[in-house]
């Protein structure tokens, strides 16, 4: 039975129609796996039982019987949802986000709520207020974030997916630490209906995996459009597994992002595994050429003040009256908000909220806010530009492996600007995906790359991406102790 923890959601579902193993079987048996495992990860925030489990779960769908988690920002309708944050520990959502109704018909078990960044504001999962998620391939590394728990969770065999969100990166960052697929979507592709907020105008939900043809098969299960969600555009449903056929598209033109390769601070032996990488591709047949994206130096100052000054207003709500905890011994209405939002929120959402009050204030907006969301026009135009030349982009996830705990603990600037290889194409409203291109020499880590492509290109992205993976090994490697 062991060998179930790392096969792939294809390889379940033939095992499944071969009735190799019912659905209860696997129930049972990733169920097992988080007793027997997670005390070493820590990605789960909780566990269900399994008559619950059972309650929710229809027999039928294209998931049948597949188990994955939630990063715990998307509504589950009698669970908690708490976003990792204290003032939202004990908020049971009364109603299931989208995401989770769709999940629910096609079937899929879902597990448990996986750990992330408090209110999804980190890089490393580190913000949580409750846990530490460890990296499966070291545990003494941080798995990378906000999604870290999800991320954690396939990456160590726990599930075969799970589902993230991605705002500035919190997708494809811990799934490239942790080596596995993660995709974030177009904007207004998956619906936000029941995800609670941090930035809006780019928060996205999208899935991890660890194949690109099990990340399409969730994926497709997902997108498409939602009356519930008024930015959701209006795409009908599609199997985003039709066009995985093993070979790049005729004559498909990739450009090379040269300043992302050059970028300073950028590990050497990413550099390498990404122009392996895109050797490969050019060896499938790609046309490949260099493009500078100047624009790109900007985005995460951009990023930075527009995802504050969103965080600033969608948090708002968290007063201590309409949701979540409320401070007990004050006396007056002002004391028990004060102490409710004192209390409740962490440092980093305390400072971004701050940040986020201060970039939108009277006398500040023109220079901050508004000078933002110009960069954002210029960098959406340069994006559309690049277009014009060719079908995709490609550039690092990242540019340092996993790190130590607290690595970036004096110096909180320097992991807000790992944002700058994600956050461009949540500027642009763009998809990207992350996907495995090797392991550092010294500490044998996992190595990320993006293929990016303009609005609703997500089936190119997966062609792509799936024939790239079947030239090389890396989705088959798997982390030693599980
Ligand atoms: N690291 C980024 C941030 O801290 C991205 C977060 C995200 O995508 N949710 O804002």
């Amino acid at each position: 039975m062991s060998k179930l923890a790392f096969t792939t959601v294809k390889q379940l579902k033939e095992k499944l129609e071969k009735k190799e193993v019912s659905h209860e079987e696997l129930l049972d048996f990733f169920l097992k796996r988080f007793a027997e495992y997670d005390e070493k990860v820590d990605s789960a925030l909780e566990i269900f039982d399994k008559e619950s489990i059972l309650e929710h779960y229809s027999a039928e769908g294209p998931l049948a019987g597949i188990p994955g988690v939630f990063k715990d920002n998307i509504c589950q309708s009698g669970r908690v949802a708490s976003c990792a944050s204290k003032i939202l520990e004990n908020y049971r959502s009364t109603y299931d986000a989208t995401v989770t109704r769709r999940m629910k018909e096609a079937g899929a078990f879902i597990l448990g709520r996986a750990n992330c960044d408090e209110f999804s504001m980190g890089t490393s999962t580190e913000t949580s207020a409750f846990k530490k998620t460890k990296n499966p391939w070291d545990l003494s590394k941080i798995p990378g974030g906000s999604s870290g728990g999800s991320a954690a969770a396939v990456a160590a065999g726990l599930v075969p997916w799970a589902l993230g969100s991605d705002t500035g990166g919190s997708i494809r960052h811990p799934a490239a630490f942790c080596g596995i697929v993660g995709l974030k979507p177009t904007y207004g592709l998956v619906s936000r209906y029941g995800l609670i907020a941090y930035g809006s105008s780019f928060d996205q939900i999208g899935p991890f995996s660890r194949s690109v043809y099990d990340n399409a098969l969730v994926f497709s299960t997902l997108a498409g459009h939602d009356m519930k969600d008024s930015t959701s555009l209006f795409v009908n449903k599609k199997d985003y597994t039709a066009n995985l056929t093993g070979t790049l598209k005729e004559n498909l033109r990739i450009g090379v992002i040269e300043g992302a390769l050059n970028a300073q601070g950028m590990d050497s032996e990413i550099a390498l595994s990404v122009q392996e990488a895109v050797g490969v591709l050019k060896k499938l047949g790609a046309k490949v050429k260099k493009v500078s994206m100047p624009t790109l130096d900007y985005s995460a100052a951009a990023y930075f003040v527009i995802s504050r000054a969103e965080a600033a207003s969608n948090l708002a709500r968290f007063d201590g009256v309409r949701y979540g905890m409320r401070s007990k011994d004050s006396e007056t209405l002002h004391d028990m908000y004060f102490n409710t939002r004192h209390d409740g929120f962490g440092e980093e959402v305390k400072t971004r909220m701050m940040v986020g009050n201060y970039v939108l204030s009277a006398g500040h907006a023109g220079q901050f806010y508004e000078n933002a969301k110009k960069v954002q026009r210029l960098i959406r135009g340069e994006f559309k530009n690049v277009f014009n030349d060719v079908d995709l982009l490609i550039m690092p996830s990242h540019s340092v492996p996993a790190f130590e705990f607290g690595a970036f603990d004096m110096n909180k600037l320097q992991m807000d600007l790992q944002d700058y290889f994600t956050c461009p194409m949540n500027l642009a409203g763009i998809p990207a995906i992350s996907i495995p291109c090797g392991f550092t020499k010294k500490d044998n880590l996992p190595i990320g790359f993006q293929i990016i492509g303009p609005h609703l290109s997500e089936e190119l992205i997966y062609q792509t991406a799936y024939a790239y993976e079947k030239e090389t090994p890396w989705h088959t490697m798997t982390p030693e102790g599980f």
